[in-house]
């Protein structure tokens, strides 16, 4: 059953039973008989009625329910009025509280079908009593005053009237109330997926985003922003953002003169302390506007960019190896050829008896520098067109060793020298070609060695991973600046007196087809760290050179 119909039901028989407690009170009280019998009358009616109700209550639709309960009412009501004097009834006011009711739950049509159910009951009563087809109860407290048929007119005429009134008024405010009930559900709703939405979308984009007071205190951050920042969300908000690193004191003045001007503002800073670790972070602070408008601070979105340019330089340095290699390809052979011809006729006037000692000498010069110089193409074309690849597997931890005896064992290695090695597990298979792999360990230790120029220690480790075998080369020689940092793997850049700067950029492109990284950490006169870094599965090695 709907609730406003089980309510009413409820009220009614509240009423009906409260009043008919109190006339049971007076009539013992009072121990008079007064003629309120037809109380009990009404009572008993409407008893039997609620049963009716609650039995159509479980078979019928809300509407029919309330129509029902109501029209039962209106006769219930009339009944009432008769037997109280009709016209002189003090109860005809009761017809009011219905109309009410059916207004305020059937709205305008419950309302005016109510008053016209109420008009017609109270007018046919009216007439009927007037021309005495009905006859005056007999146990009626009220004088009844005589009955005109002018009297009969003007009182159903203001009734009807109020009736009408009442239902219209009623109705239209309770439809009124209903309407603007349902606006403010909706806006309720909205309001809620808005909020939900909104939730959803600061949680779980991948940016840190923080928002500013406008004078630039945090007074949120997302989750991302603590996972960014390595800090939990309590160590940022309310705090100044110039704490946070991104910008210098005196910028931040800057940055809101730009944002007034209604610009965003993109910046990347570099080294900014996180954790122990200084990142580079990118960030764009956007002015933070209220729907009407006004200025309430500022957004901060921000990303560690770190890995991205890292990333970003490894592939530059990749296309410009390329494209140096593939033109300076072409000017070695065009080197070689004339190089072998001016070589071997040296050659032949070399065997010439005509030449006295210091020409030979000159033509010895010539002989082993064009030999020097052919090495050095030779080297490059080799960086440039890597021989063809035998993947196989081989025991990487036992090549690595016997280029450190190799090295050890070189007249470039001396007295103050000492090479350590701490290579486990000492024995590891990987798949790769092995002679490149060599060459990769030569080189860099090599290089080491020469940057050691007055001795010093050359220590070499191990560290297989997962699914990958790292090996780090350090040593205690000159290092490098940034500048030589960043050119090590360019073919050509020496600074070693007998250097060709062709080994670091081999050594890249051979690992680079294995599939594997080499990382550099060097600091100008203390020393150079390189760890290369193999997969150690075929399949990476058979991608790598597809
Ligand atoms: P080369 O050895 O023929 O000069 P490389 O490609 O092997 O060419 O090295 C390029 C340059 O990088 C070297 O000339 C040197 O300046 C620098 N370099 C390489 N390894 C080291 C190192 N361990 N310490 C300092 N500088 C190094
Ligand atoms: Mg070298």
């Amino acid at each position: 059953m709907p609730s406003d119909a089980r309510m009413l039901i409820a009220i009614r028989v509240v009423v009906v039973t409260t009043l008919l407690l109190a006339a049971l009170i007076i009539q013992y009280t009072v121990r008079e008989l007064l003629p309120i019998n037809y109380l009990y009358t009404t009572a008993a009616i409407t008893y039997g009625l609620t049963l009716v109700y609650i039995g159509v209550g479980y078979a019928a639709s809300r509407k029919i329910n309330l129509i029902i309960q109501v029209a039962g009412d209106l006769v219930v009501e009339t009944v009432l009025v008769y037997f109280t004097g009709g016209l002189d009834s003090p109860f005809s006011f009761l017809y009011l509280v219905s109309i009410i009711t059916a207004s305020m739950l059937l709205y305008r049509r419950g309302g005016i079908l109510s008053a016209s159910g109420a008009v017609i009951l109270y007018g046919v009563l009216g007439d009927l009593m007037l021309y005495g087809v009905l006859p005056l109860p007999e146990q009626s407290w009220f004088i009844p005053t005589p009955w005109t048929s002018s009297r009969l007119y003007l009182n159903m005429a203001t009734n009807f009237a109020g009736f009408y009134a009442t239902a219209l008024l009623t109705s239209y405010l309770s439809e009124k109330l209903q309407k603007t009930s349902e606006e403010l559900d909706a806006n309720r709703q909205n309001l809620a997926e808005l909020r939900a939405l909104n939730q959803n979308v600061v949680e779980s984009i991948p940016s840190g985003l923080i928002t500013l007071s406008p004078d630039g205190v945090a007074t949120f951050i997302n989750p991302a922003g603590c996972l960014l920042l390595r800090r939990e969300a309590h160590a940022i908000i309310g705090r100044p953002i110039a704490q946070l690193g991104f910008y210098a004191e005196g910028e931040w003045d800057e940055f809101r003169h730009t944002l007034t001007g209604g610009s965003v503002i993109r910046r990347e800073k570099h080294d900014v302390a996180i954790g122990d670790e200084l990142r580079t972070i990118g960030f764009a602070v956007t002015p933070l506007n209220t729907i009407e408008g006004a200025a309430s601070g500022y957004t901060l979105i921000f990303q560690d960019l770190t890995d991205m340019k890292t990333l970003e330089a490894e592939l530059r340095l990749k296309d410009r190896m390329a494209a140096v290699g593939e033109l300076s390809a072409g000017i070695a052979h065009e080197i070689r050829n004339p190089l072998a011809a001016i070589a071997g006729s040296v050659q032949v006037l070399k065997k010439s008896t005509a030449l006295n000692p210091q020409e030979q000498r000159l033509m010895s010069i010539i002989l082993k520098e064009s030999e020097r110089l052919n090495k050095s193409i030779a080297d490059f074309l080799r960086f440039v067109k890597p021989q063809e690849k035998r993947p196989a597997e081989f025991d990487i931890a036992a090549s690595l060793a016997e280029t450190l005896d190799l090295l050890r064992n070189s007249p470039e290695l001396t007295a103050t020298h000492t090479i350590e090695d701490e290579i486990v597990p000492p024995s590891y298979t990987i798949v790769g070609d092995s002679d490149q792999i060599r060459q990769v360990f030569w080189n860099i230790a090599r290089n080491a060695v020469q940057a050691m120029p007055n001795g010093g220690t050359l220590r070499v480790t191990t560290a297989p991973a997962a699914d990958h075998y790292n090996i780090t080369f350090s040593d205690n020689g000159r290092g490098m600046n940034d500048a030589d940092q960043r050119r090590l793997f360019q073919p050509f850049r020496t600074n070693f007196p007998t250097g060709t700067g062709l080994g670091m950029a081999i050594s890249y492109r051979i690992v680079q087809e294995h599939g594997g990284r080499i990382e550099v950490v060097s600091h100008e006169n203390a020393g150079t760290s390189i760890t290369v870094s193999l997969p150690s599965s075929a399949a990476t090695m058979r991608n790598a050179v597809a």
